[in-house]
This record gives structure tokens, sequence and C-alpha cells, in this order.
């Protein structure tokens, strides 16, 4: 009987995608077990519904108002203390920014194992983890053999099955200390209408784009497809657009059901942060482009002419 937490995670007013994907993977891993799910901020129990929506039994609210933001140590405190109620045998979230922060922290402060980033989980002797490396070229089956397991979980890359229950809602009360870092504002960029991360659709731009102005034509499309803008490192460095929409091996990973890349060359470091892409079209004038290996549909073309006629084409449907 698995024990597992989920470390569930809530922005701009609204459950993360992410957590419910989580949350179906704990239900793969605790089979007959018990789930647990936390949630932390002056508004949590809004969210404790939604969570038992997906199969958590229980729900740990902590309602502190220093959780509203995210801070290392705030989080951390807050986790070690459900972690010490709940007593479980595995602890999942969202491999995020915020996940990605804090369970090396918490790992680190009880000697557990934590395997990162992982795509598939697999049950029967002992849990197995699937997670990519070498940039997305291979990936390894990964198993914790003792003490607590801790995993963060790709988003996009698992779909969340519903599977209501009965939950409680439980209210921890958590003192919060000697916070080294206190958020005194949040001054917040204008907001994507779709979060790059959990995109189901992203357009990509790379140098390939020449401007910010040739960002447009890629906007009109995502817009059409109800998707997200993206960019290639190079597209950011030559400040065509932000670095928040930078993808590959020192930007966002993400795993759409579509991803264009247009004027991308198909570096290493992209495709580890994209190559998971369940279809991927590729357009570049430059037939040899490396980005065409990993692309399951290739335009060779200008993507200034390509583009708007996708964006023509998408209208009609
Ligand atoms: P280029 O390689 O210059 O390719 C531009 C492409 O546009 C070309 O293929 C060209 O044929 C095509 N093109 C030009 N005009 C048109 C047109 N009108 N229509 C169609 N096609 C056109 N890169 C990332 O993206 N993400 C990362 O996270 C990242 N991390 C890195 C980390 C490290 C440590 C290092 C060393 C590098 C990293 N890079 C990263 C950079 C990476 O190596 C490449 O330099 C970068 O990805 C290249 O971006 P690009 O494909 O947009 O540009």
């Amino acid at each position: 009987m698995t024990k597992v937490l989920v470390l569930a995670e809530a922005k701009n007013g609204k459950l993360r995608n992410v957590s419910f994907e989580v949350l179906t993977v704990a239900g793969c891993i605790a089979s007959d077990g018990e789930i647990t799910a936390c949630v932390f901020g002056s508004d949590a129990e809004k969210y404790s519904e939604e969570i038992a929506k997906y199969g958590a039994q229980k729900v740990y609210v902590v309602n502190n108002k220093e959780l509203n933001e995210y801070t290392p140590d705030g989080y951390k405190q807050a986790l070690l203390k459900v972690i010490d109620e709940v007593q479980p045998q595995v602890v999942l979230t969202g491999h995020t920014s915020i996940g990605k922060d804090v369970f090396p922290r918490v790992a680190a402060r009880l000697n557990a194992g934590l395997i990162s980033d992982c795509t598939d989980v697999q049950t029967g002797k002992g849990i197995v983890f699937t997670r990519p490396i070498y940039s997305g070229k291979a990936f390894q089956k990964k198993k914790i053999t003792e003490g607590l397991v801790m995993a963060t979980i790709r988003p996009n890359n698992i779909e969340a099955v519903e599977n209501e229950v009965a939950g409680e809602t439980i209210k921890l009360p958590v003192e919060i200390k000697d916070l080294r870092t206190v958020v005194k504002e949040v001054v917040k960029k204008a907001a994507a209408k779709v979060d790059l991360s959990e995109a189901k659709v992203i357009v990509s731009g790379g140098r390939g784009v020449k401007s910010s102005k040739g960002f447009i034509p890629l906007q009109e499309l995502a817009d059409v497809l109800g998707g997200a803008v993206g960019a290639s490192r190079a597209a950011c460095d030559a400040e065509y657009c932000d670095y928040s929409l930078q993808i590959g091996q020192t930007g966002k990973v993400v795993t759409p059901d579509l991803y264009i890349a247009c004027g991308i060359s198909g570096a290493i470091q992209h495709l580890a942060g994209m190559s998971s892409s369940k279809v991927i079209v590729a357009i570049n004038k430059d037939p040899e482009a490396n980005i065409f290996h990993v692309a399951d549909y290739g335009i060779v073309g200008d993507l200034f002419e390509v583009v708007p006629l996708l964006t023509k084409e998408f209208k009609k449907v």
C-alpha cells in the first residue's frame, strides 16, 4: 500500500494542468494505496475540490500568506511539515520552476532520492521512472531503492485522467520563519494568452525570423491555433523576443501536441527543449537544416511566405 503525496501548484488563481497530470501519475503508483495532495497560499482551500476530482483522498492546505508567492525557504518549510505529517513513501510534483527549485532542497534535507524531469513511470518491481538524458537523445530508467522517493514529472507528457473521490480537506498550521527572501512586489509582463510550458500548440521562431516584427505572423498563427509563441536562444539573444520564450537546454522544456519551428536550424541545445513534442513541423529555407531530422513534416521555404499561408488556411477550418 503505497502512500503518495503530490505538491499541487496554482498560478494566476488556477491550478496548473501539470498538477492533474502528477495526480494521475500518483494514481498509477498508489494503486490501492493512498493519494494525498498539498497546496499552499492563503486561498489554497479553494483548490481542494478540484484536486479531489483527480483522486486525492486528502488535501492538506497550508494557507499562510507568506506562501502566496513562491520563496524557496517558505515552500521548503511547508513541504517538510506536510511530509512529516503524512509520512508518504513517494512525493511528486511537476517539473516546473517551483518543482525544480524546492524538491532538491527538501530531498537534501531528508536525505531522500530525487529523480527529475520524468516522462514515464512503471510499477511492478519497484517504481521505475523514465527520464531523458543527453539533451533528449536517450532515455534512462531509474529507481530509488531505499528511503523516501521524490520525483518531478515533465508537464504535458502524461494525460490527466479524472478519478473523483470524496476528498477530505485538512488545514495544516505551519509556522513559516526565518525567510531569507521575501517577495515584496511582483511586476508582471504583459501575460501571454497561453502558458508556454502547458501549451498544446507552440509556434516557435529562431534567428530566421530576423526581427521582433518578424514574430507578428508567428503570433497570428499561434492565435488561430490556440497556441503560444516560443523562440530559440538566438532569437532571444538578438532581442527579437523575451527570454521567457526561450525553449531548449537552458530555456523551457516543452511537450506540445504540435510544435512549429520557423527559421530554427535545430541545434542540439534547442532540440533538448522540444524534441519530445508529439508532432514537429519545421519551416526552413535550408533543406539541409538539422531541424528536418527531428521533424515529422518539413516545409522548405521562406517562413514569411509559409506562415501567413498556414494562418489563412487554418482560419478556414
Ligand atoms: P541559427 O542556427 O542561426 O538558424 C537560423 C535558421 O533560420 C537557419 O537554419 C536558416 O536556414 C533559417 N532561416 C533564415 N531565414 C529564413 C527564412 N526567411 N525562412 C525560413 N528559414 C530561414 N539554443 C536554444 O534554442 N535554446 C537553448 O536553451 C540553448 N541553450 C544553449 C546552451 C549552451 C550552453 C549553448 C552553448 C548554446 C545554447 N543554445 C541554445 C544555442 C544553440 O547552440 C544555437 O546557437 C541556437 O539554438 C540557434 O538558434 P537558431 O536556430 O534560431 O539560429
